[in-house]
C-alpha cells in the first residue's frame, strides 16, 4: 500500500472499515484496463476493509484479458473472470455481481466513464442508510446526437414504465449487499439493471456525477446494442405498448361506428342524387392504415412473445472460461 494511502487510513477508526468490491465488464478494453484497476485500488487504498475488484472480461478479442491476469497475480483484491464469448455489457455486469462477495458492490463501467474517485461520495450516502447510491449525469461528453438519443428514451421509458425510473442514472451505482442478492436472484434473462435495481425499491439516492469522455478506444456500444437495451428496458418495465394495440383498436371501432351513423343520416336525409359518390380514396386509406396498424401491433406482440421464449428456455445467463485470483 503506498504511504499516502497508509496514512489516510490512519485517520479511519475501524467501525469505518467497510468491505467493498467493485463490480467492472470490459470488452475490448487493453488501452484502458491498466489504468482503470491503478485508479480503482489507489481509491480503495484510502478506504478501510477488505476490497474486492471483480473484473468481468466479457469475450474480449485483444489482449484485455492478459493483462487482466497479469493485473490479478500481482494483486489479491483482483479477481478477473473471463467469459467463454461475448455475451454483453448488461449479463458481464451480472456476472460481476455473482461474483462479488462485498457488504457493499460499487459496479461501473470499464473505460473510464464513470470516475472511481466519486466512490467515497457513494460511501458517504450508504453510512446515512440508502441501500442505492446511483450516478446521475449532470452532463455527457458523447455527440450530440447521442446525448439525444439518451435524453428521448428516459424520458419515453418514464412515461412508459410502470415503476418511477430515475432520468438520466445509468449502472454506475453502490448497492447495498440485500440489493445486490435480491437483483442476483432475479431470474429474468434479458436484463435492464438500472430499472431492476429501482424496482427492488428501499431507500435510493441519486449524486449528480459527471459522466468523463472515454479513456480510449471506441465506444463498444453499436447503434444495435444500444437499441437492444433500450428495448429491454421498455418492454421489461412496461405492458404499455401492448395495451396501446387495444387503443388503437377501440379508436378504430369509434371511428368506424361513427361513420356508419354518417352514412345512416346523409342515405336518410339527404336527396340520393345530392350523395357524393363513393370515395375511393377514403377506402384506400382505411385498408392500409388498419392493416399497417394490425401488423405494427401483431410486432408488439410478437416482441413480448419472443421474450417470453427467450425466458423459457431457461439457459444460463453467461459461461465463465477462467477465472484469476480468489474467487470468495
Ligand atoms: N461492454 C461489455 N460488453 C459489451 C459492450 C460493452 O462488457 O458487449 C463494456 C465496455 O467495455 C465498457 C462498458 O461495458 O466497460 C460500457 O460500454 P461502452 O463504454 O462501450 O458503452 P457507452 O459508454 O458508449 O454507452
Ligand atoms: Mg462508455
Amino acid at each position: 500500500m503506498e504511504q499516502s494511502s497508509a496514512a489516510a487510513l490512519d485517520n479511519q477508526s475501524d467501525e469505518d472499515a467497510i468491505n467493498i468490491s467493485v463490480a467492472v465488464p470490459v470488452y475490448n478494453e487493453e488501452t484502458t484496463v491498466e489504468e482503470l484497476l491503478g485508479r480503482i485500488g489507489k481509491v480503495l487504498d484510502t478506504i478501510a476493509g477488505e476490497h474486492q475488484i471483480v473484473i468481468v472480461d466479457d469475450g474480449s478479442t485483444d489482449s484485455s484479458f492478459a493483462i487482466l491476469e497479469a493485473a490479478a497475480k500481482q494483486d489479491s483484491r483482483i479477481l478477473a473472470v473471463a467469459l467463454s464469448r461475448n455475451f454483453g455489457h448488461q449479463v458481464a455486469i451480472s456476472a460481476a455481481l455473482d461474483h462479488s462477495c462485498g457488504d457493499v458492490v460499487v459496479v461501473m463501467d470499464g473505460d473510464l466513464q464513470d470516475p472511481p474517485e466519486s466512490i467515497p461520495l457513494f460511501l458517504n450516502e450508504y453510512r446515512q442508510g440508502y441501500d442505492v447510491v446511483y450516478a446521475v449525469r449532470t452532463h455527457r461528453k458523447e455527440n450530440i446526437v447521442k446525448r439525444t438519443c439518451y435524453k428521448v428514451f428516459y424520458r419515453l421509458l418514464s412515461v412508459l414504465a410502470h415503476l418511477e425510473i430515475p432520468l438520466d442514472a445509468g449502472d454506475f451505482a453502490l448497492m447495498s449487499r440485500r440489493v445486490v442478492d435480491l437483483v442476483r436472484n432475479s431470474h429474468e434473462r434479458q436484463r435492464y439493471l438500472r430499472g431492476l435495481r429501482t424496482w427492488y425499491g428501499f431507500e435510493q439516492k441519486g449524486i449528480p456525477t459527471a459522466r468523463d469522455a472515454r479513456h480510449s478506444g471506441q465506444s463498444k456500444y453499436s447503434l444495435g446494442k444500444l437499441l437492444r437495451l433500450a428495448l429491454d428496458g421498455i418492454f421489461a418495465f412496461s405492458i404499455v405498448p401492448i395495451r396501446m394495440a387495444m387503443l388503437a383498436g377501440v379508436i378504430a371501432v369509434g371511428c368506424s361506428l361513427l361513420y356508419a351513423l354518417y352514412a345512416l343520416y346523409v342515405k336518410f336525409y339527404f336527396d340520393p342524387s345530392q350523395q357524393a359518390p363513393p370515395g375511393f380514396t377514403a377506402l384506400i386509406l382505411t385498408i392500409t392504415f388498419l392493416s399497417g396498424m394490425n401488423l405494427l401491433f401483431a410486432g408488439i406482440i410478437g416482441e413480448y412473445i419472443g421474450r417470453i421464449y427467450e425466458e423459457v428456455k431457461q439457459r444460463p445467463h453467461y459461461v465463465v472460461k477462467r477465472t484469476i485470483g480468489k474467487v470468495k
